[in-house]
């Protein structure tokens, strides 16, 4: 039966008697509105450990736009129901109280790395993923957290967060799971109106159109053609699309042979803020 903690102490409690076994913890955080794409995660996570852990929290210090925060899909019988059905060890339910007693004003620097794309479109957005993402593994004390690659920027920040702090966490990013049309499975793809939702699959078909040209066209030519043919549709907006070197994240100005390089993408479908990214493997 999975156990279902909503606060610390449940929570600390089982971490001690787990480690006392030396078990080896995975933890898969999430925001909840569970769907395929989280659930891989989990099935990633019990693969290579012997407990899984997973959260939901709806963590306010990350959300740049209060509408999102109050519009963001919130359903935990049902995520409780889906993680059960898994066999998921346990899932942590703090609320806001549990996570925040006291204001966290903690100021993250990630050289530059969370100034750019999300960074610079959503102000203070990794500086509350890493604050919330650090308090989650100061009580879970994961030997693997499990983090989908559909957030690429994110993945690479929490990295250099482990590195900075020298936790002992390994950081697994797992691949995108799509919809059978190609859109990157999200939370938010259920407040899409219909119009929206049958234009969103532009996006990773656009994506994939840009690595096949990147055989024959230089990079500046493929970024401004993915823009163009993305907002082609009166239902699709891009809100930046840059290629970027898969470490630094460092937008490229020309292909390197030899190096992963990612596209990353937002665009905006009606209110709805869309994310999604592809590798230029030249
Ligand atoms: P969220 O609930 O949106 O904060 O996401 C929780 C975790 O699930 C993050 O590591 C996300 O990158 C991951 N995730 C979200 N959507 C997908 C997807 N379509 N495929 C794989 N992982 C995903």
């Amino acid at each position: 039966m999975m156990q279902v903690f909503y606060t610390k102490k449940e929570l600390t409690a089982f971490i001690a008697e787990t480690k006392s076994q030396y078990k080896i913890i995975g933890f898969v955080p999430t925001m909840g509105a569970l769907h395929i794409g989280h659930l891989s995660l989990i099935e990633y996570s019990q693969k290579s450990c012997d407990i899984t852990i997973a959260s939901i929290f709806v963590n306010p210090t990350q959300f740049n736009d209060k509408n999102d925060l109050k519009n963001y899909p919130r359903n935990i019988a049902q995520d409780i129901e889906k993680l059960g059905q898994l066999s998921c060890d346990v899932v942590f339910v703090p609320d806001e109280n549990e996570m925040y007693p006291v204001t966290d004003n903690r100021m993250f620097s990630f050289d530059g790395m969370d100034s750019l794309m999300e960074g610079e479109h959503r102000p203070g957005h990794f500086n509350g993923v890493a604050q919330i993402v650090s308090k989650l593994f100061a009580l879970v004390q994961p030997d693997k957290a499990f983090f989908g690659q559909k957030d690429f920027q994110q993945v690479a920040i929490i990295k250099k967060m482990v590195q900075k702090m020298n936790l002992p966490i390994e950081i697994v990013a797992c691949p995108i799971v799509r919809e059978p049309d190609g859109l990157a499975m999200s939370s938010r793809n259920v407040l899409l109106t219909p119009q929206h939702r049958e234009a969103a699959p532009l996006i990773q078909k656009t994506l994939l159109l840009a690595v096949e040209s990147a055989q024959t066209l230089p990079l500046e030519k493929i970024k401004a053609w993915v823009v163009e043919h993305i907002n082609s549709s009166e239902y699709l907006k891009v809100e930046y699309f840059d290629i970027v070197d898969e470490n630094s994240l460092t937008s490229l100005k020309r292909f390197q042979r030899g190096k992963m390089q990612v596209g990353c993408i937002a665009v905006w479908a009606g209110n709805v803020r869309l994310i999604d990214n592809i590798v230029f493997n030249l």
